[in-house]
C-alpha cells in the first residue's frame, strides 16, 4: 500500500514535462508489480544481473532504464529490450551500444552522463570530454543509437544552494548542446536530474526525468554507488 501512495504522492508533485522513473535496485518483483498496479511504467536499475531476471519475469509493457554504470562487455544482455541508458560516459561504450543495437535491428536511446558533482567518482564526463567525444569522427558516423539528453547526479549535501547550482550548471550545458551541436536532433530533449533527496530542485532546473528510488519504496541497505 505505501508504495502506491507514495508513488501517487510523487507524481503529483510532477512538472507538465517531467516523468517518473521509479528506481528498482535491490528490490522484489512483488515490490516493483505493486508500483506497476499503481500505474507506474518506468522503473531503473543500475546492475545487469539484476536488470536481465527482472526484465524477464515482469510485464512486457515496462520501459526500462539502465542508470548505473555499464561495463561495455555487458551491452549485449540488453540490448534487445532497454529504452533508454542514462549512463553513456566513453566513446568506447557507445560503439558498443551501436554495434549490439544494430545485431539487434534497433535503435537504441540513450543519455550522456556528465560528472557535475563535486565528490570525486570514476562516472561522469566533464564538459571539455563531453565535447570531444561528440565532434570525434566516430561519433558522429553512429547510426543505431540516439543521444536523447543528458544525465547527472548532483552532489550528496544537504546544501540547497549547491544542489541547485550544479543542476543549472548542467541544464545549461544542455541548452548549449541543444541549440549547438544536437540542434537538427529533433530527439534531444531528455534532462535526467533529481534523485529523493532533490528531485524538486531538479524540477525547478528543468529536469525531465527524475529517477526516485528510496521515497518510492524505503531505504534501501546499500546506498548509491557513486
Ligand atoms: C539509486 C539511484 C537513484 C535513486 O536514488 P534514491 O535516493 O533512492 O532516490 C537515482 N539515480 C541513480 C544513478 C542511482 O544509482
Amino acid at each position: 500500500m505505501a508504495i502506491a501512495s507514495n508513488i501517487e504522492t510523487v507524481l503529483s508533485e510532477l512538472n507538465t514535462n517531467t516523468r517518473l522513473v521509479a528506481i528498482s535496485k535491490t528490490r522484489t518483483e512483488a515490490e516493483i508489480l505493486e508500483a506497476y498496479h499503481a500505474g507506474q511504467r518506468l522503473f531503473g536499475e543500475n546492475k545487469i544481473q539484476e536488470l536481465v531476471p527482472k526484465h524477464n519475469q515482469l510485464p512486457k509493457d515496462i520501459e526500462w532504464h539502465m542508470i548505473g554504470h555499464l561495463q561495455t562487455n555487458k551491452v549485449k544482455y540488453i540490448a534487445s529490450f532497454i529504452h533508454l541508458i542514462h549512463s553513456v560516459d566513453s566513446l568506447g561504450l557507445y560503439i558498443e551500444i551501436d554495434k549490439q543495437a544494430r545485431k539487434m535491428n534497433r535503435v537504441i536511446d540513450c543519455l550522456l552522463q556528465v560528472h557535475i558533482a563535486q565528490e570525486e567518482t570514476k562516472f561522469g564526463l566533464n564538459e571539455q570530454e563531453l565535447q570531444d567525444l561528440i565532434s570525434s569522427p566516430n561519433f558522429l558516423a553512429i547510426e543505431n543509437v540516439r543521444v536523447v539528453g543528458l544525465m547527472g547526479m548532483a552532489s550528496l549535501t544537504d546544501n540547497e544552494e549547491h544542489i541547485r547550482s550544479e543542476f543549472r550548471y548542467l541544464a545549461k550545458l544542455f541548452n548549449k548542446l541543444k541549440t549547438n551541436q544536437f540542434k537538427d536532433n529533433l530527439y534531444f530533449k531528455e534532462l535526467s536530474m533529481g534523485m529523493s533527496s532533490d528531485y524538486k530542485i531538479a524540477m525547478e532546473e528543468g529536469s525531465t526525468l527524475i529517477r526516485v528510488g528510496s521515497k518510492i519504496f524505503g531505504e534501501r541497505v546499500y546506498p548509491t554507488e557513486r
